[in-house]
């Protein structure tokens, strides 16, 4: 490896340990006894419903019967980020969500926290590794140049590397994994346990090289030619912002940058006071959340539609409210307060009809800190630096959805950058396919 290891990466007052885990591990007669309530359907539901087709009832089985590095196994042979998928997967919503239990309105599987306990226990330090790549092939395997060190492209350097074929990984940041690291709500995976698991992947084989930027540091088009193939893991940039007079100063946060600055540096104490949280998706529940747990005077969510139309999960929703956040809909920013010394005292808000401001309902929510959480920019630059690369109206990487293949023959995309943003476990997937896309097309030459 050759990024530091956590403990030099990830310092000990980070905000984000103040924040208790939701789900502990279970113990072994709690996973035990949850794996036997199980009923091993044939034509599994919650199998369909994973994204990368999880064998959930032999993995369960294996639990109820004691196996549980076996059942690891069976989790990573489809998903080798079994582990922070187990943490961070939307369960609600896929494979637990598609459980027959569900169907009769009764508790689902807790497929998650099984499959945390399997993932965990089988990696932990100590334990013997799971699996033996392949000898490494040299000159008569494959080399693959990875842009980003998130999910998409851990899993397909993971594969190739199983496969004895040469991975390299190149993230800007100083540590890998992406919204693993950086973006997932600390009640659902810390920052450490997201570096525990990237650590796991290298030891498969897998380079990383951290702190180097592509189009800065290392050209890509010197990547396209020193490498056999391309993979492109970049996700998405940074938080857009609403473009109104006061926005730019201290106590206004793009959410993603704040959760990073949150859960990755020495931020143990915040005085969030008042926060108003801009937005209706998954980041800004996270963020009011967050910000709820650590201890805000109050945390009010800002939409400009109704609550039926936001995008975040309605679970998350729900406990978010029961947690204390306020949620006003149909509501849109229309300015910032700032007092004389430049604090924010207030976002100015207007009632909104259709998602546009109604003239004359404008009215101030005093406030300390205000999130913006309204969707990340696409990081087109990158498409300067791989030409041939074709990027939609969106700004996001055109790509097979099968197999990753763009329009450049040697380069594959998948993740955030192509799917405009979506679960880990979807770019678990397409980072997992695009390495067998890559290995069908390239490796019958070697
Ligand atoms: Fe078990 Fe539910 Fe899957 Fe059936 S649908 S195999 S009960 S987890």
């Amino acid at each position: 490896m050759t990024f530091p290891r956590i403990h030099d990466l990830l310092p000990d007052a980070r905000a984000e340990l103040r924040l208790p885990d939701h789900k502990p591990l279970y113990t072994e007669a709690e996973a035990q006894a949850e794996a036997n309530r199980c009923l091993y359907c044939t034509d599994a539901p919650c199998i369909q419903a994973c994204p990368t087709s999880i064998d959930v009832p032999t993995f369960i089985k294996k639990i109820a019967t004691g196996n549980v590095r076996g059942s690891a196994r069976t989790i990573f042979e489809k998903n080798m980020l079994g582990y922070s998928c187990a943490r961070v997967c939307p369960v609600e919503v896929l494979c637990a969500g598609a459980c027959v239990y569900t169907g009769w309105h009764r508790d689902p599987i807790a497929i998650g926290r099984l499959q945390r306990y399997a993932t965990e226990i089988a990696t932990r330090e100590g334990q013997a590794p799971l699996f033996t790549p392949k000898p490494a092939r040299g000159s008569a395997g494959l080399r693959v140049a990875l842009i980003g060190a998130g999910p998409a492209s851990l899993a397909c350097a993971a594969a190739l590397a199983l496969e004895g074929h040469g991975a390299v990984v190149f993230e800007k940041r100083a540590f890998p994994g992406g919204l693993n690291t950086t973006g997932i709500a600390p009640y659902k995976l810390h920052a450490g346990d997201a570096l525990q698991e990237v650590e796991w992947i290298a030891a498969l084989g897998v380079e990383i090289r951290t702190g180097i930027e592509v189009g800065r540091d290392v050209m890509g088009a010197d990547l396209v030619d020193g490498y056999d193939a391309v993979f492109v893991g970049v996700g998405l940039g940074s938080d857009s912002a609403l473009g109104l007079p006061g926005e730019e100063g201290a106590g206004v946060y793009g959410a993603t940058a704040w959760i990073e600055a949150m859960k990755v540096t020495r931020i143990g104490q915040l005085d969030l006071g008042k926060v108003v949280v801009v937005g209706g998706g998954n980041t800004a529940i996270d963020m009011a959340r967050e910000c709820a747990e650590l201890g805000a005077v109050e945390v009010t969510m800002v939409y400009r539609r109704g609550v039926g139309d936001m995008s975040g999960y309605a679970h998350e929703l729900e406990l978010a409210k029961r947690e204390g956040v306020r949620v006003i809909p149909e509501t849109v920013p229309v300015g910032f307060v700032r007092l004389h010394d430049g604090r924010v005292a207030a976002l100015r808000v207007a009632g909104a009809h259709a998602g546009k401001a109604v003239p004359g309902t404008e009215r101030e929510i005093p406030c300390d800190t205000v999130g913006i959480a309204i969707g990340q920019s696409k990081l087109r630059g990158l498409a300067d630096e791989l030409p041939g690369v074709r990027l939609d109206a969106r700004g996001c990487i055109v790509a097979d959805p099968a197999t990753g293949a763009t329009d450049h023959p040697k380069i594959w995309s998948g993740g955030d950058c192509v799917n405009g943003g979506k679960e880990v476990v979807h770019a678990v997937a397409d980072g997992r396919n695009a390495a067998h896309a890559i290995m069908r097309r390239l490796g019958k030459e070697r």
